[in-house]
């Protein structure tokens, strides 16, 4: 296929931000694919462990003075991060579509406009007071010490180095809505984006630096291969570990980790039960599905791929889903009508096939085939539907990551609980029913971080995160601060 995708504002030889010098990686350099086309869109460069070392050890040197820094520096230098992202979103938007794959749509509302307000939101973060004031309390005598009336504070400290390894599906958006909140509460940070697509991430490095952050403060290395990450992890100077990313490769991490004690705050893989009742308004339900093949083609960890649905509306639903899946149009991500594009990479795209075809052999009714949409060049799965499945089918129990929805009927709603739960995930739920009460019942039975009720829209102050393999910790809003602080208690006679 012949796309229009536009690579000129690639601003190679792109470089890592080690202790405030910018240095070429020193195991070499790797190609960056367009997904869309095959192309080169630029070389990254290839971090050695000895690049890791320097950058974590940059970050912790940077850390003592920057962790007492006036907060109010602290809110301007991400309020000047977000204006100059903001300069520049011209000119990064094409470039996330040609690395991304992201669509035109996807890739200026949701890339780096979504970047932007994350830093606008933890600059006001930076200002903050996270203390919490303990109540007086009487302490009687001891053999310790003369009984006091003591007083107390639950403070929040910056937990130090944070390495953020992030995914390949929102690279900007992602690593920011890490990085912000981190630096916001006086944390230094180590980058270390996916392989797939980190050049719109060495460009927010370059605007960190630009914008005044002290040398040391903000690091990114990059590389191609797993052992960047897993010597970010263990890495001494690393304090915490903020990752985004599979479920397997999170369980590395944790285990990594353990040997150190490394904080770790692990965002995970989704499978996101989305239960239709009887009484659903069948609109809101189908257009919310279909965010699975129209979002980013499925590579979103929050979306609803897996409907649960009352048998008396089964079939209206999956024939309106199919309707709604057919109309999509495929394509080159630059034009505007375009609504699926392509998936990140040609193993990711032999992944989503081998689900597909493990769900057919299972037994489940391929209602819409999405596995030739028919281009040349390029990585592509098209809007896929598989009907008539049962929760031990593996297409339902595994994460898809690409645009395919399985349909799961029920009878009752204990039934449709049952199967909701009977998942190893647990990120992002949903429930639709008029009855908004009955979904409310609903949604606390469902075992995962966060339900949504009659739509899939967000909220960004609410906390996120997931239950069961889908991760451990919360960020999103205030909490997104927390997370990367230690709790400290101090407490005197009052
Ligand atoms: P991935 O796990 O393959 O890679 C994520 C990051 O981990 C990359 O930067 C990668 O280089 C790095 N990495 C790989 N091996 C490592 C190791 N041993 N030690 C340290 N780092 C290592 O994930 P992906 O394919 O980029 O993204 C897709 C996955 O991310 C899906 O499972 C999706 O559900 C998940 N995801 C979750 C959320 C969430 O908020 N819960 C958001 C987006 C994506």
């Amino acid at each position: 296929m012949a796309t229009t995708t536009d690579t000129s504002t690639t601003r190679g030889p792109y470089r890592q931000l080690v202790g405030g010098e910018w240095l070429p990686g020193s195991d070499g350099s790797y190609e960056i694919i367009n997904p869309a086309t095959e192309e080169v869109v630029a070389e990254a460069p290839e971090a050695s462990t000895d690049d890791v070392r320097a950058a974590a050890a940059a970050a912790a040197e940077a850390f003592p003075a920057w962790s007492r820094t006036d907060p109010r520096e602290r809110a301007a230098l991400l309020e000047a991060a977000g204006k100059r992202l903001a300069e520049r979103t011209p000119e990064l938007i094409p470039l996330v579509i040609a690395e991304a794959g992201a669509t035109s749509s996807v890739g200026s509302l949701m890339q780096i406009p979504v970047a932007i307000s994350r830093f606008d939101r933890y600059a006001r973060g930076a200002l903050t007071d996270l203390a919490r004031p303990l109540p007086p309390q009487p302490i009687a005598t001891t053999p310790l010490a003369p009984g006091a009336l003591m007083g107390g504070v639950a403070n929040r400290v910056p937990v130090g180095v944070v390495a953020c390894i992030s995914p390949y599906n929102f690279p900007t958006t992602n690593m920011v809505g890490k990085i912000a909140p981190a630096l916001a509460v006086g944390c230094t940070v180590v980058m270390k984006p996916a392989p797939q697509d980190p050049l719109c991430v060495i460009e927010l490095a370059k605007i960190l630096d630009e914008v005044g952050f002290p040398k040391g403060v903000v690091n990114i290395v990059t590389g191609a291969k797993p052992e960047v990450g897993a010597a970010l992890v263990d890495d001494d100077n690393v304090d915490m570990v903020s990752f985004t990313g599979s479920t397997t490769v999170g369980i590395k991490i944790m285990e990594a980790g353990a040997r150190t004690m490394k904080r770790q705050l692990q965002e995970l893989g989704g499978k996101g039960a989305c239960v239709v009742c009887e009484d659903a308004d069948l609109d809101k339900a189908v257009s919310g599905i279909a965010s699975v093949w129209g979002f980013h083609t499925g590579q979103i960890c929050t979306a609803p791929t897996r409907v649960i649905v009352h048998r008396s509306r089964y079939d209206e639903l999956v024939s309106r889903l199919a309707e709604a899946a057919k109309a999509l149009k495929v394509g080159d991500p630059l034009e505007a009508d375009t609504v699926v594009g392509p998936v990140i990479s040609g193993v990711q795209r032999d992944r989503i096939l081998g689900h597909i075809e493990n769900g057919v052999k299972e037994g489940a009714e391929l209602v819409v085939d999405g596995r030739d949409p028919g281009f040349d060049k390029g990585y592509w799965v098209g809007p896929t539907l598989l009907a008539g499945c049962d929760n031990a089918m593996s297409p339902v129990r595994e994460e898809i990551f690409g645009p395919v929805v399985v349909v799961v009927p029920f009878d009752d709603e204990d039934e449709a609980i049952r199967i909701a739960n009977d998942s190893d995930y647990g990120l992002f739920s949903y429930v639709f029913s008029e009855e908004t009460p009955r979904a409310f019942e609903l949604a606390k039975q469902i075992r995962s971080g966060r339900v949504a009720i009659n739509t899939v829209q967000t909220h960004h102050e609410a906390p996120f995160g997931g239950f069961k393999l889908s991760g451990v910790g919360r960020d999103g809003g205030d909490y997104g601060l927390e997370a990367y602080t230690e709790l400290q208690a101090v407490i005197w006679p009052a």
